[in-house]
């Protein structure tokens, strides 16, 4: 028997996570076609926005506008990052139905980041998440540096097991395991997860990977071994990495889910409509995005066929998306 899952659950991060770290002004309808194109593609859960103070990131200022864009959106959960109460309140105002909330498995990087130690950031996540309970909201967690912290350096297995466990008590469905610094390997991988499965159900366990080492598909494959079914993931690969400009930063959706289509895993999206969304969003970005099947596919001269052509039978198709591979 295989050792793989039949399908996974790919979280699109891109419109938050990725945007977060993109310097040019998007428009909000801009933001707002965006999220429409993924769901298009099959993604059934995209965090689209944050409720941090505008004044720390411009760029998702516009959060309630690109939530009342998407009301009427169906069939797709949408979520929004919420920093502290503050943020909760408006949270509840937009009717988003589901929130994630963030810490970390360091210390260093919670103070720095958060300015305040993990325990007093996880006291601060048990308010938030029972009054977002009490409002029929669910709660994602994050958990970042869950490997590698810029000051502490490698991140002890057990300190985040406290940190996720701490998340799953006080109500949240998910965690998620981000490895900040995008510079973990496989064995890694294995080592928390070894920690993790014992103590935790593995099924409330999610993989946030970076591509800044390109270890990130190596890290999912160790991920899926020892069964996780649930990774983050940015279209095109949006967003870079805040610690090393220049460089890539989110594992690319496009990257993610052909390495899952190709082995016969089912994730429910559909590439070409994937990169359709990808290369919507690049028009907007001045830069090219850094997903590897995004390039390949831009290499080959590929490009989105007209929508009054949906229904033809000669289509152009993506080279990697044929589907009799
Ligand atoms: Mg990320």
């Amino acid at each position: 028997m295989s050792v793989y899952p039949s399908g996974v659950k790919v979280v699109e991060v891109g419109p938050r996570d990725g945007l977060q770290n993109e310097p040019v002004p998007i428009p909000t309808e801009v933001k707002i076609g965006f999220v429409r194109k993924l769901a298009a593609a099959g993604l059934r859960e995209i965090e689209v926005t944050s409720f941090v103070r505008p004044d720390r990131v411009p760029q998702l200022a516009d959060a309630e506008a690109v939530l009342a864009g998407l009301a009427d959106l169906p069939g797709t959960r949408l979520s929004a990052l919420v920093p502290n109460e503050r943020g909760l309140a408006r949270a509840l105002r937009s009717g988003v139905r589901r929130i994630a909330v963030f810490t970390a498995a360091s210390e260093s990087f919670t103070e720095r980041n958060i300015g305040m130690p993990v325990e007093a950031s996880l006291e601060s996540f048990r308010r938030v998440t029972q009054e977002a309970a009490a409002a029929g909201m669910s709660v994602r967690g994050y958990v970042s540096t869950a490997f590698y912290c810029p000051y502490e350096g490698p991140i002890p297995p057990a300190q985040v097991l406290r940190v996720a466990a701490a998340l799953l008590q006080m109500g949240v469905d998910e965690v998620s395991l981000g490895d900040t610094l995008g510079v973990a390997v496989p064995t890694e991988v294995d080592r928390l997860l070894e920690t993790l499965r014992g103590e935790l159900p593995v099924e409330r366990l999610a993989l946030h990977f970076h591509d800044t080492s390109g270890t990130a598909l190596a890290n999912v494959l160790a991920g899926l071994q020892a069964g996780v079914t649930v990774f983050d993931s940015s279209a095109g690969g949006l967003g870079g990495c805040p610690f090393a400009p220049g460089a890539a930063g989110n594992l690319a959706t496009e990257d993610l889910v052909y390495l899952m289509e190709r082995m016969g895993i089912e994730t429910g999206v559909s590439l070409e409509k994937l990169a359709e969304a990808s290369l919507f969003i690049e028009d907007h970005l001045g830069h090219g995005l850094s997903g590897k099947l995004l390039q390949r596919l831009r290499a080959s001269g590929w490009t989105p066929a007209p929508a009054t052509e949906v229904a033809a039978t000669n289509r152009t198709k993506p080279a990697c998306a044929d589907s009799s591979s």
